[in-house]
């Protein structure tokens, strides 16, 4: 079968693998429809092996070459005999995340704060950019008719963006400043405006993407920081001009959290979604005299699925309209990580079509 693996950095490349076997105990296997390129992908493209070991992992014992791809919907094929949850032809979305499930967060669904942490596709023997990829039952939720085959292969970065707007608490009639416009920044602004934010502030530096921003949310003020003074937007946008609400950085840039912490009200909350890689100068004395909550933001907790699935379908979160493009799987490097990596590009969300089913 088809499968895109990542041998090294700037080493990714479609290869012919054994399909899986038999599915044993509580696996499931999945003919993954429609399978999401993350940004992560494209950091462990350009500086991995990140989360893909070269020793076998420390839970679940993959290594390089892996199979790419933790944001999938899919089909059931086939299940183990211990499998409840799921049953054949189900349609599924994946909750990628895995971690022993006898240790203290393992025990409570936190798989995201364990140390142990394995995820399909970056630390697990399959992932979603394969023909067929073998999870376990809790990885698997069933897809309410009211979410399409493509929304499903959204859910992922959506409960990432549901997970921050947690963080943030935003509730009806706030104003919040997203930061940085990539996927997760587009799908924080969508689950921002579901919780009820009424003044949303975009700023981000790629031109073509505040273009995105500008046509995706109707009403909301796009600013891009090289050109207007953000900090001058922002005072012009909210109640005497004391700052928003809350702030939401996605760009994982020094400045741009900076940036955050001065938008925000006194009391306000910044939230860090954006991976920072290296540290950051602040000025903590501004952190005290505002009173303000700074968080970071990780993932999102395993039970996420059924609510962010519901949100979806409910027509409020409309995920779907962040995807760029849907390519095949073949021309995932030519139509996907390429055009994702161009620093001009205008993508923003690449989906692969995986089966020919989607
Ligand atoms: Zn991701």
């Amino acid at each position: 079968m088809r499968a895109v693996r990542f041998h090294d950095r700037h080493h990714i490349r479609i290869d012919d693998v054994p399909p899986p076997g038999e599915v044993a105990g509580n696996q499931v296997l999945v003919r993954p429809f429609y399978c999401g390129i993350c940004g992560t992908d494209l950091h462990e493209y350009l500086h991995g092996p990140i989360s893909p070991t070269r020793e076998p992992h420390v839970f679940t014992g993959a290594k390089i070459p892996q199979i790419l791809g933790h944001e999938f919907s899919g089909r059931v094929e086939a299940v183990g005999p211990d499998v409840t949850n799921v049953a054949v032809g189900d349609r599924v979305s994946i909750q990628p995340q895995m971690a022993p499930p006898d240790e203290y967060y393992g025990k409570r669904g936190l798989y995201q704060l364990s140390p142990k942490v394995g995820v399909v596709g970056l630390s697990w023997w399959w992932g979603g950019m394969a023909d067929l990829a073998i999870v376990n039952e809790y990885n698997a939720f069933v897809v309410p008719d009211s979410v399409s085959d493509l929304q499903a292969a959204l859910v992922e970065p959506a409960a990432v963006a549901v997970h921050a707007v947690d963080r943030a608490g935003i509730r009806p009639g706030w104003s919040v400043l997203i930061s940085g416009f990539g996927p997760i920044g587009a799908l924080c602004a969508l689950a921002a405006r579901a919780a009820g934010a009424s003044t949303i502030i975009v700023a981000e530096t790629n031109q073509k993407r505040l273009n995105f921003a500008t046509a995706l949310l109707p009403g909301a003020v796009a600013v891009n920081p090289k050109q207007n003074n953000l900090a001058d937007v922002v005072r012009s946008v909210t109640e005497e001009g004391i700052g928003v609400h809350a702030a939401i950085e996605c760009a994982g840039v020094g400045p741009a959290l900076n940036a955050c912490t001065a938008a925000v009200r006194r009391q306000g909350v910044v939230v860090q979604v954006g991976l920072q890689t290296s540290p950051v100068e602040i000025n903590l004395l501004e952190w005290v005299f505002k009173d303000i909550i700074v968080r970071g933001s990780i993932c999102y907790p395993s039970d996420s699925w059924p609510r962010v699935m519901d949100l979806i379908g409910s027509g409020l979160f409309p995920v779907e309209k962040v995807v760029t493009s849907v390519v095949d799987l073949e021309n995932v490097m030519s139509h996907g990580f390429e055009r994702l990596l161009d620093p001009d590009g205008g993508e923003v969300k690449v989906l692969l079509r995986v089966s020919a089913d989607a």
